[in-house]
């Protein structure tokens, strides 16, 4: 079995706060830190796996094409920076609108990225800055490590092996 870096997206990888849900290409960038620390971890065998919720697409406020165009430019950015990210999870539904099964705090795509690539949750982590990653980690058996919104991602390298 395989180990994972579950990684949130908004607040961890990149920087939310320069618009009200981003979805922009051009209000996309990376905290301080990301690609440093998810080259140490890809280097340690970690897969690197996006778990998000875009909640944004079930309130209207933007389509999933804006959300699989952003993620193209995110995997490309990486990739150029020699990061691979192995899958992206997201959910679409915002629980004001509709109800769904795979929203963090639930723990659906965590699992599903789990058996899809055969991951032991006992050696992976998961990296948010929400108490509803916090929570959907313990409902998936996940380690978790809450980050400040936008801080240095390099900060949570010491508490990973
Ligand atoms: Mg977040
Ligand atoms: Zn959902």
């Amino acid at each position: 079995m395989r180990k994972a870096i579950f990684i949130d997206r908004d607040g961890v990888i990149n920087d939310d706060t320069k618009e009200y849900y981003i979805h922009r290409i051009e209000n996309f960038s990376l905290n301080p830190g990301v690609v440093s620390a998810l080259k140490f971890l890809q280097g340690k065998g970690y897969l690197l796996i996006v778990v998000s919720n875009q909640g944004g697409i079930s309130k209207g406020l933007y389509s999933k094409e804006d959300v699989d165009r952003l993620h193209q430019y995110m995997t490309e950015i990486l990739e150029r920076e020699g990061i691979i990210i192995t899958d992206i999870f997201y959910c679409p539904h915002h629980d004001e609108v509709e109800n769904c099964l795979c929203r963090k705090p639930k723990p659906l795509m965590l699992q599903k990225a789990m058996a899809r690539y055969r991951i032991d949750p006992g050696q992976s982590f998961f990296i948010g800055d929400k108490q509803s990653d916090v929570e959907a980690g313990r409902n998936a058996g996940i380690r978790t490590i809450l980050i400040k919104p936008n801080s240095n991602l390099e900060k949570v390298l010491e508490r990973i092996n």
